[in-house]
C-alpha cells in the first residue's frame, strides 16, 4: 500500500502525458496533450552558436510528431528537447491553455487611425490703451484710459459668455501705466493666438464718428488719418526700429487684415463705422507681436453722439458682444485636428466563428489545416457554432 502511494505521488509530479506536435504556418507551432500541461513542465532557451531556440519537454511526454518536420527533436536522458535552428525575433513565446501549448512570434501589426486632438483654449489679448500717467484723449472728463479698460472688462465677460475654448487675458485690469513692451510681453508669455488693443479715438473734426478696426501695415500708414493716428498712439515709446518681416510675420500679417476685414463686415450691419475698411498703420504695440492683432478704435470720445454711446453700458455689451461673435466665428476656437495616431496593436491569435464559416473556409482564410484547427481547439466533430472562439496557434 505504501509503495503504492509512493508510486502515485511520484507519478503526478511527472505527470505522464501523451502529445502531438502540429506545425503551424510562420514557424509557429502547437503542441496538443491529452492531459493539462503545467508551467513549469515547459523551458524556452535561445542558445547561441549556432543559433537556435530550444524548448525542453517532460521526459515521461509521448511525443508524437512528423520527422520530416523541419524541427529537430532529440529525446536525452532528462527531457525531449526541440531544437529550431534559428533564434526568433521577436522571441518565441508560449501560451499554455489547459492541455494545449502554442509556440508563436508575438506579431504586432501597425494600427493607424485618424484621433481628433483637442487644442488648449484659443487664448486672446485684449490690452486697454494707456493708463496711468498715460490718459490717453481726455474730452470733458471722460478719459480714453478708463473708456478702453472699461470695454476691456465687457469684452472679456462678452468672449467668456460665448461658453467656447476661448480664455481672455487683459494686460492690465486696473487704471496703471504699461509700456508697449510690457503689453508685448503679456502676449508672448501667455501664448496668446490673438491680440485685441482697445482705444478710443479723438479727432480735432468733432463730427468724425464710428468705430475703426487698424491692423499692421508693411508698407506704413495707409492714409493720413492712420499715420496720424499711429503717430499718436506710439508716443508712449521711442520710435522702433524697422525690423525685418519674417515669414510668420507676414502671415500674421495676412491673417490680421483677414480678421479685421471680417470683422468690420460683421460690424456694418449694427454698428455705425469710421471707415468700412480696415486702417493699415504701423503701431509699435501691433509691430513687435508674433501672432494676429488688431487695434479696434470703438468710437470717437470728440464726437457727442459716439461718447454718449460708449459711456451707455448697455451699447459696451452689445458691441462687446459683436465682436466677440465675430472673432469666435472668424478663428474658429473649436478647433480641433485630426492627426494620424498608430499603436502597435497586437495580432490576435483566435477568430470568432461567424454565420456561415466551416472548417474548409476557416483553413483556407487563415492557412492551417483542417487537422490543426480540430486538435489546437480540441474539436470532436467538424460543426462549428456562431460565435464559437476558435485558436489558430
Ligand atoms: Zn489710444
Amino acid at each position: 500500500m505504501r509503495i503504492f502511494i509512493i508510486f502515485f505521488l511520484m507519478s503526478f509530479a511527472h505527470a505522464y502525458n501523451s502529445c502531438e506536435i502540429i506545425l503551424l504556418k510562420d514557424k509557429n507551432f502547437h503542441i496538443a496533450c491529452r492531459n493539462p500541461i503545467l508551467n513549469t513542465d515547459i523551458r524556452l532557451y535561445e542558445k547561441k552558436n549556432p543559433n537556435r531556440t530550444v524548448i525542453a519537454l517532460p521526459k515521461f511526454w509521448k511525443l508524437k510528431y512528423d520527422k520530416n518536420s523541419g524541427y529537430e527533436v532529440k529525446h536525452l536522458k532528462n527531457a525531449y528537447y526541440i531544437v529550431i535552428k534559428k533564434i526568433f525575433s521577436p522571441k518565441l513565446e508560449k501560451e499554455i491553455r489547459h492541455n494545449h501549448i502554442s509556440f508563436y512570434q508575438k506579431k504586432y501589426n501597425e494600427y493607424c487611425e485618424w484621433a481628433q486632438m483637442n487644442r488648449a483654449p484659443f487664448l486672446i489679448v485684449i490690452d486697454p490703451g494707456h493708463g496711468g500717467h498715460d490718459p490717453g484723449t481726455i474730452v470733458k472728463s471722460h478719459q480714453e484710459k478708463n473708456i478702453a479698460l472699461t470695454f476691456a472688462k465687457t469684452l472679456k465677460k462678452s468672449f467668456e459668455g460665448l461658453h467656447l475654448p476661448i480664455k481672455v487675458v487683459l494686460t492690465r485690469m486696473d487704471d496703471r501705466y504699461l509700456s508697449l513692451n510690457q503689453r508685448k510681453i503679456i502676449a508672448q508669455k501667455n501664448q496668446a493666438d490673438l491680440f485685441i488693443s482697445i482705444h478710443a479715438d479723438g479727432s480735432p473734426n468733432h463730427a468724425a464718428r464710428g468705430l475703426s478696426v487698424f491692423t499692421l501695415s508693411n508698407a506704413g500708414a495707409s492714409s493720413t488719418m492712420a499715420k496720424l493716428i499711429a503717430d499718436k498712439e506710439n508716443k508712449v515709446t521711442t520710435k522702433a526700429k524697422k525690423a525685418l518681416l519674417s515669414f510668420d510675420r507676414e502671415i500674421n500679417i495676412n491673417r490680421s487684415r483677414q480678421f479685421s476685414q471680417a470683422l468690420l463686415v460683421h460690424l456694418s450691419h449694427s454698428v455705425s463705422l469710421h471707415t468700412n475698411q480696415p486702417e493699415y498703420a504701423n503701431f509699435s504695440v501691433l509691430r513687435s507681436l508674433n501672432m494676429p492683432s488688431c487695434l479696434i478704435e470703438i468710437g470717437f470720445l470728440s464726437n457727442e453722439e459716439d461718447r454718449n454711446l460708449l459711456i451707455e453700458p448697455f451699447y459696451r455689451k452689445f458691441l462687446a458682444n459683436q465682436i466677440a461673435v465675430s472673432t469666435s466665428k472668424f478663428f474658429n476656437p473649436q478647433r480641433s485636428e485630426m492627426k494620424k495616431v498608430c499603436r502597435n496593436k497586437q495580432s490576435v491569435n483566435w477568430i470568432i466563428v461567424r454565420q456561415g464559416d466551416n472548417l474548409t473556409k476557416l483553413s483556407k482564410r487563415h492557412q492551417i489545416s483542417i487537422k490543426a484547427l480540430k486538435l489546437i481547439n480540441n474539436l470532436k466533430s467538424d460543426s462549428l457554432a456562431k460565435n464559437q472562439r476558435l485558436y489558430l496557434s
